[in-house]
Order: C-alpha cells, then structure tokens, then sequence
C-alpha cells in the first residue's frame, strides 16, 4: 500500500489532516465530514485493510489503536458520558476507506446503534 490508500498518504503527510494525537504506531485525526461535535478517526500508521486483518495479523498493534482511542477520549473530555467506538468493516459494515480506522463518536447523545431495525 502507500500511494494508492488516503489513510497511509494521511500518515506520510502527503495529505493534511487535523492530528489530535500520534503514537510511534498510530495516528488520531478528525473526521474530514464529523457525525458527531466529536468525530475522530484513529489508525494504525501500518496499513491493514480492516480491523479484521489487523486484529487476526497484530493484535499487539489493536491493542495499541484501543490504547490511543481511550487516550484521545480523555482528552476530549468523553470519558464521563460516554462515546461510541467503531470500526465499520466490508461491504455490509459501510466501509469506504479501506484503512482500517476506529471512529470515535461522541459530544452528545448517539441515539440508537443502527438507523434502521431489521423488522
Ligand atoms: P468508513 O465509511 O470507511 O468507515 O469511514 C471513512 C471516514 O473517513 C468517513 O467518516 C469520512 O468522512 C472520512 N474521510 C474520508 N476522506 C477523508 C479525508 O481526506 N480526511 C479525513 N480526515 N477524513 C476523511
Ligand atoms: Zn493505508
């Protein structure tokens, strides 16, 4: 990967993004489209496709994207109401970027898990 994936030009600097966090091994980064007042993405700088891949491939380096989210949490002052933390995966999951990034909701109440039931 590299040139051709947003997320690994995002951690080479190639293209700007608002980091509210680095590690020696991940990178927290606003949403560019926020769903929430706060909507941070986080990463592993080694690219995997999807929390999957990542957690089955180097589940010390997981450990490390929860760590950094857990971190940033704090500094945005969600740990006393709560936040959400999720990482769509494939196709039904909704994921768009084929980085794998863990979105950090939270600000305000998130409403329900799903927009729809499966009623
Ligand atoms: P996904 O649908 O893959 O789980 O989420 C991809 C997320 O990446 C979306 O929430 C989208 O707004 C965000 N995104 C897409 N392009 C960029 C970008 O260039 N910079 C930033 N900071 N976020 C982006
Ligand atoms: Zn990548």
């Amino acid at each position: 990967m590299g040139s051709d994936c947003l997320f690994c030009r995002i951690v080479a600097g190639e293209i700007p993004a608002t980091v509210v966090r680095e590690t020696d091994t991940t990178l927290a980064f606003r949403d560019i489209d926020p769903k929430a007042p706060v909507h941070v993405l986080v990463i592993p700088k080694e690219h995997y496709a999807d929390v999957a891949t990542l957690a089955q491939g180097d589940p010390t380096l997981a450990a490390d994207v929860l760590a950094t989210s857990a971190a940033v949490a704090e500094d945005e002052g969600l740990l006393g109401d709560g936040f959400r933390l999720m990482f769509n995966t494939g196709a039904y999951g909704g994921q768009e970027v084929f980085h794998v990034h863990a979105h950090l909701l939270g600000g305000a109440p998130l409403g329900p898990m799903l927009a729809r039931d499966l009623g």
